[in-house]
Parts: structure tokens; C-alpha cells; sequence
């Protein structure tokens, strides 16, 4: 990676972790939370959405972790708010590929998730960026279960 694209991602990263887009939780019997943590690294996310039929309306997340963690949040809310979930399940495999080292798909927009690409080479650090994507996943599912069994 050319250092100086590799310091772009740097200050991308510094500055979701310092200023994390939809930090909080949200609030009401029609929104869902849950948290996960990633051991291996004491990182503690968690996510509150909101659904609107199939589409991801709101979005929060806290937690405390590494700047990877806790910027890679910060990242995932941006990426998905406003989407269907059938498009979120798409963009967080691709996002998996990506920082993993393997082919992303340029069709789909990951916004500054792209810069953590830099993590497949910290084997030990690709769980950090994952965690909330997977907290958002876990989440997305509960929310489903929360909209049938309102109806
Ligand atoms: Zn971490």
C-alpha cells in the first residue's frame, strides 16, 4: 500500500474513533439493542436500529474498544443507515472480503469502511473490525422477530 494512501485510512480511522457518526442508543419499544463483545481484544459493541418494513431506519451504537472496533462502528452505521436489508446482508459479506484480504465488490458502497482494508494484514485485528457488523447482523435479526411479533 503506497504510505501515502495508507495515511489517508490512518486519519479516516483517528477521526471515526474520535468522532463516532450515531453514537448513542435508541430509545422505545419499536427499536431493538443488543451487544457483543470481541474477547481476543476486550472490545464491547452495541447497536440499537430501527426497522421501517425491510429498511434499516435508524441506526446507533456505543461501546469501548480499540480504535478499530470502535471507528469500524462508526463507519457501519454511515454504510447502512437507509437500506434494505437484503442490500446491508451484501455490503457486510463485502465488507468481511474486504478486510480479510479478499476481492470486494467495487459496485457496492462501503463509504470509509473502505479504509479499514488496511486490517487484512493484521490477521489479529480483522475480528475488531468485524464485531460491529456482526453486532448489526445479530441485531438486524432481532429486530425482524420484534416487527412480526408486533403486527
Ligand atoms: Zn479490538
Amino acid at each position: 500500500m503506497p504510505s501515502n494512501l495508507d495515511q489517508l485510512y490512518r486519519s479516516v480511522i483517528m477521526d471515526h474513533y474520535k468522532r463516532p457518526r450515531n453514537h448513542g442508543t435508541l430509545e422505545g419499544p419499536d427499536s431493538m439493542t443488543i451487544s457483543m463483545n470481541n474477547p481476543s481484544c476486550g472490545d464491547k459493541i452495541f447497536v440499537s436500529l430501527k426497522l421501517d418494513g425491510d429498511k434499516i431506519v435508524d441506526i446507533k451504537t456505543s461501546g469501548s474498544g480499540c480504535a478499530i472496533s470502535q471507528s469500524s462502528a462508526s463507519m457501519m452505521t454511515e454504510a447502512v443507515k437507509g437500506l434494505r436489508i437484503k442490500d446491508v446482508d451484501e455490503l457486510s459479506f463485502d465488507f468481511s472480503e474486504l478486510v480479510q484480504g479478499r476481492e470486494h465488490n467495487d459496485d457496492l458502497d462501503l463509504g470509509d469502511a473502505e479504509a479499514l482494508q488496511g486490517v487484512s494484514q493484521w490477521p489479529a485485528r480483522i475480528k475488531c473490525a468485524t464485531l460491529p457488523w456482526k453486532a448489526m447482523e445479530k441485531c438486524l435479526r432481532e429486530a425482524v422477530k420484534l416487527q412480526a411479533e408486533q403486527q
